[in-house]
C-alpha cells in the first residue's frame, strides 16, 4: 500500500469543510497466483474513512477474500466471481467504500488484465459515454467565475455551493459561461434558504441540485423536490444500494461513487437497482487519480449526468493513459485491465526542492536568532 499527498491545482473548498490543497489517496496492489492488479482508495473522512483507516482494514479484507480462491476463465465466471468478492468484504466488515473500492478496482483490473481485456469489455459496459463536467470550488464570486471562464470549453460546469454568497457566484459564473450549471451544496443549506433560491436557481439556468440538506434530512429534500422543477440529487444521502429505498419518491437523482458505495462493481449494481427506481443518475468521484478515474469511466455510459473530474483537479496526477476526446468525454482505455500507467516519481524532484527550501528557510531563523 502507498499512500500519497498530491496537490490540489486550485484550493477545493466545499460547504462541508476548509479548503483542500492535498488530496490523499491510497493505492493498493493485489498479487496472487499470477493476478496482478491496482487499485485505488481514497478515504474521505465524512464518511469515517483515512489512510489509517484503509491501511488497517485493507488487509482484513485480502484475509477474508482468502476464501474465494482463484477467479474461474469465462468471462461470465469472473464477473460472477468478483460479486461474490465484493460480498465477501461486505461481510467481512461494514462501511469503509473506499477501503472496498481501492480492493474492488485492483481485483477487477487483475481479473481483466489475466483475461487480456478492457475493463468494459469485462463488464460489457458501453464505450459510448457521456461528458463529464468539471467541478469549481466554493471561493469568491470573481475567483470561480475566472476559474469556470478557464474551463468554459466543458458542456456543463459543477459550482459548489453552500458558501456566503452563493447566488452572486452564480451570477458571476454566468456571466461567463453559457452552458448547464449544477450545483452541489454538501448538505450545506437550510431548507427555507433553499426554497428561496429556487426561482434564481431556475432563472439562471441550474440543471440540478445536488444534496442540498443534510444525509439524514431526506424529508426536508422531498418537501424541496415538491416545490422544485429542477431534479434534486441524493449524494451523501445515497451511499450504497442499500439507501436507495429511502429516497425513492423524495429526490430525483441519486449520485453514484466508486469510493462511497466500494468500487467499481458495487456502483454498478447499485446504478442498476437505482434505473429499477425510476432514479435519474450521476456518477460522481473524490479527487482521485486517473486509476480511481479510469475504473469509475467503465460506467459513463450507463448515467445521465457525469462529473469525473477528480484527476483534473490534480497537479500531478500519478498515471497517464486516461484521455479526454474534444467532447470531454473520456476516452475508455484499450489496454487491458483499467488500463492506465504509472508514471514513475515524476513528483519527487518538485518536493526535494519543496523539502531544501523549507530547510534553508528554517535555517535561515536559527542563525538569525
Ligand atoms: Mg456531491
Amino acid at each position: 500500500m502507498e499512500v500519497l499527498d498530491l496537490s490540489l491545482r486550485d484550493p477545493f473548498r466545499i460547504a462541508r469543510h476548509m479548503p483542500d490543497r492535498l488530496a490523499t489517496t491510497v493505492l493498493l496492489d493485489v498479487t496472487a497466483e499470477g493476478l496482478s492488479g491496482v487499485g485505488e482508495a481514497f478515504p474521505v473522512a465524512y464518511y469515517g474513512e483515512t489512510a489509517g483507516t484503509v491501511r488497517s482494514v485493507v488487509p482484513l479484507l485480502a484475509a477474508a477474500l482468502e476464501s474465494l480462491g482463484v477467479p474461474p476463465g469465462t468471462i461470465g465466471e469472473a464477473r460472477t466471481w468478483l460479486i461474490r468478492a465484493a460480498e465477501v468484504m461486505d461481510r467481512a466488515i461494514g462501511n469503509n467504500g473506499a477501503a472496498k473500492c481501492g480492493m474492488d478496482i485492483a481485483l477487477h483490473d487483475a481479473v481483466a488484465r489475466s483475461m487480456d481485456l478492457p475493463l468494459h469489455e469485462l463488464l460489457g459496459t458501453p464505450t459510448a459515454v457521456r461528458p463529464t463536467d468539471f467541478s469549481i470550488g466554493i471561493d469568491e464570486p470573481a475567483v470561480v467565475a475566472e476559474r469556470a471562464s478557464r474551463m468554459a470549453h466543458f458542456p456543463a460546469l459543477k459550482i459548489k455551493v453552500g458558501g456566503p454568497a452563493d447566488l452572486e457566484t452564480l451570477e458571476a459564473v454566468r456571466a461567463v459561461y453559457g452552458g448547464p450549471l449544477r450545483v452541489d451544496a454538501n448538505t450545506g443549506w437550510h431548507p427555507e434558504a433553499g426554497l428561496r433560491l429556487l426561482p434564481e436557481l431556475e432563472r439562471l439556468g441550474v440543471e440540478l441540485i445536488e444534496q442540498p440538506f443534510r444525509a439524514r434530512a431526506i424529508a426536508e429534500m422531498r418537501w424541496l423536490q415538491e416545490r422544485s422543477a429542477l431534479p434534486i440529487v441524493a449524494d451523501e444521502s445515497a451511499v450504497t444500494i442499500d439507501d436507495l429505498p429511502a429516497l425513492v419518491g423524495a429526490v430525483a437523482g441519486v449520485n453514484v461513487k466508486l469510493g462511497k458505495c466500494g468500487g467499481v462493481g458495487p456502483a454498478l449494481r447499485m446504478i442498476e437497482r437505482a434505473r429499477e427506481l425510476g432514479f435519474k443518475v450521476f456518477l460522481g468521484c473524490m479527487e482521485e487519480t486517473s486509476l480511481g478515474i479510469a475504473a469509475a469511466a467503465v460506467l459513463a455510459g450507463l448515467v445521465d449526468w457525469v462529473d469525473l473530474d477528480g484527476n483534473l483537479l490534480l497537479a500531478d496526477d500519478p498515471f497517464v493513459g486516461l484521455e479526454l476526446d474534444a467532447q470531454c468525454r473520456w476516452r475508455l482505455p484499450a489496454a487491458a485491465g483499467v488500463g492506465v500507467r504509472r508514471v514513475a516519481h515524476r513528483h519527487e524532484g518538485l518536493f526535494a526542492a519543496v523539502d531544501k527550501s523549507v530547510d534553508e528557510m528554517v535555517d535561515g531563523t536559527g542563525s538569525a536568532g
